[in-house]
């Protein structure tokens, strides 16, 4: 909570100046009626038309000038929302692109969505609306009451009626209030729910159809959405009701003041006091109403604060070290060392445990395993996508913790399991995350990569659009793009994660000898099914169930490790294996 009025404060300046005008307006509208007033009794009671016209020019120019505040106010109150909600949209966006997977699993990528659209858009309104109110209420209550006492004609049970219908107001807002709140909350989560359902169909689509289930996925849907909208409509409904009974007690409040007054009325200073105490008395009753209406935004604004600060309040788990904020460029020579490595998910059993091997610069190290034996866990604690729970992963000899995230990553070319294209075109694909690639290093990337043949077979070659998550070409396509997108970083470690399995043997074996021939100085950490892939790497690491069983060459695990034994002879035939 305390983390909003930051942002706030950065625009003091408008919020100030639309406090003034809005201090205008509400003093132009507290004189009208008194004006009114002394046009009765002075004017109409004297027939003096003099006396008309003067408080009539009078009360023209008030008007005009509480409409010139009032568009101000609207002016710069909207400013201040619109310019708080897009500081804080941006905030949120920073935040999340430097999240780890920890605090990334801790919200749905749907809920981020909303939390930084819809309840953003939130807390853009209930700004509006308080600046339009804050000050104008608090005026218009307590100058109306002491204007109304100078025109109640000496009548006091006039101030009974106003005090009476104040508490009604109160009440009603009370009980609307603790019936809702508790609504509020759930509509915002309900809104999570849709946004999550309507992504996950439509990132699905093609297995939905393929599996004939539109209609389980439609009900789905259908459920979700109308659990929404009868919350909605439960909210909206008890708010609607709020409007029709204020309107009744102003009303009742009218009928009371005619009805006192007329008991005292004798000649017209009375008519017109009882003229100007009733606008009064509507303007102190709306003061309270105004008071409500921000009490009517406030509880679901104020949930999307609590949404929107939980994100801005997550604490970054992966971050640079104290006193390593600044990229320095370093090379690494790219000597990668892990040292009794343990990493467990979210703090349960560990996922890997007791991890110690040497990726050395200018050699192959190979990790293989079966799936879920965690070889994807290994890696990626390189770049720190994770951190270790136990033990260290050091690189020349420095720990990775040490690093500057930005020289760390600099420095490894990484093609991740689950890996994805983005919209654009071949060479910005490939070229990603380089400030100026050249022709040439796109041409070396992708010829290594044997992404070459496929990217000159269509005319637009290297122009080719690519859609959003590369859907526009094949799973080996795509996996050959995201090699030389690592390739043309030309840094001096490369890490490929189940980057070959998409890949025909062929293309297979030609990529890596092109890798061998051309990145002959480079660390190069190859993540594997097939055996035939590694069978020449200088190491290879055989995990199984989060464990090394054996590290060496082909030939050596063939004889010792039980584990990659199995592995090769369910896929290599005996005269391969050289039995
Ligand atoms: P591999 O890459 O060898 O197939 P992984 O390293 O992906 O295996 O997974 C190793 C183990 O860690 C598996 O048992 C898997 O279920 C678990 N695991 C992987 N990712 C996560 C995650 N994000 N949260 C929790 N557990 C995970
Ligand atoms: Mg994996």
């Amino acid at each position: 909570m305390k983390m909003i009025f930051k942002y706030y404060g950065k625009y003091a300046h408008l919020i100030i100046a639309a406090l003034v005008f809005l201090t205008g307006e509400a003093l132009c509208e507290l004189q009208l009626p008194s004006y009114m007033s002394g046009l009765i009794s002075e004017g109409i009671g004297q027939s003096n038309m003099q006396v008309v016209m003067t408080y009539g020019w009078k009360m023209i120019a008030l008007t005009v000038v509480a409409c010139v505040c009032s568009v101000m106010v609207g002016y710069f109150a909207s400013k201040v929302a619109a310019r708080i909600s897009r500081d804080l949209r941006s905030d949120i966006f920073n935040r999340v692109m430097s999240f780890a997977n920890e605090e990334y699993n801790k919200f749905s990528v749907s809920s981020l969505i909303t939390r930084s659209t819809n309840d953003i858009t939130q807390i853009q309104m209930l700004t509006v609306i308080f600046l339009r109110m804050i000050m104008f209420a608090p005026i218009m209550g307590i100058g109306g009451t002491v204007k109304a006492i100078q025109h109640s004609s000496g009548i006091s049970a006039l101030a009974y009626v106003i005090i009476v219908a104040i508490a009604i107001v109160i009440l009603l807002i009370i009980i609307a209030l603790s019936v809702v709140q508790p609504r509020f909350i759930k509509m915002q989560k309900q809104v999570d729910a849709v946004n999550q359902i309507a992504n996950d169909e439509l990132n699905g689509m093609m297995v939905i159809r393929a599996f004939n289930t539109q209609e389980h996925e439609e009900r789905r849907f259908d459920k979700a959405n109308k659990d929404l909208t009868s919350t909605a409509l439960f909210t909206s409904r008890m708010m609607a009701m709020l409007m029709p009974i204020m309107t009744v007690v102003m009303n009742g409040v009218m009928l009371a003041i005619v009805w006192l007054f007329a008991y005292k009325v004798e000649d017209i200073q009375q008519v017109s006091n009882m003229m100007a105490f009733m606008q009064y008395a509507l303007q102190i009753i709306m003061s309270f109403m105004m008071i409500s209406m921000i009490f009517i935004v406030l509880p679901r604004a104020v949930v999307s604060i609590k949404r929107v600060s939980e994100v801005l309040n997550t604490e970054i788990s992966i971050k640079n070290a104290d006193g390593r904020d600044d990229e320095s460029g370093i090379r690494f020579k790219g000597d990668v060392k892990f040292e009794n490595v343990s990493y467990s998910y979210g703090g349960g059993a560990p996922a890997i445990e007791g991890i110690t091997f040497e990726a050395k610069s200018g050699e192959v190290t190979a990790l293989i395993g079966s799936t879920g034996s965690g070889k994807s866990t290994v890696i990626n604690l390189i770049p720190r996508l994770m951190d270790v729970s136990e033990g260290a992963v050091t690189i020349d000899g420095v720990n990775v913790k040490d690093i500057n995230l930005k020289d760390l990553r600099n420095n490894i070319g990484f093609v991740p399991q689950k890996n994805t294209l983005f919209s654009g075109t071949v060479a910005s694909n490939i070229g990603y995350g380089l400030d100026n690639a050249s022709v040439d290093d796109l041409q070396q990337a992708a010829r290594i990569a044997q992404a070459e043949e496929f990217i000159n077979s269509s005319e637009e070659g290297y122009n080719r659009e690519i859609a959003q998550g590369g859907t526009n070409v094949s799973g080996g396509q795509k996996q050959r793009l995201a090699i030389a997108r690592a390739l043309s970083k030309k840094a001096p470690i490369y890490v490929f994660d189940d980057s070959f399995s998409a890949l025909d043997f062929k293309t297979d074996a030609k990529l890596r000898m092109a890798l061998a021939e051309e990145m002959a100085d480079a660390t190069v950490i190859i993540v594997a099914q097939r055996v035939g892939t590694i069978k020449n790497a200088d190491r290879i690491v055989v995990l199984d169930d989060g464990k090394i069983v054996g590290i060496g060459k082909h030939e050596e695990l063939l004889r010792s490790c039980e584990t990659y034994a199995d592995i090769a002879k369910s896929q290599l035939s005996e005269e391969e294996l050289g039995l």
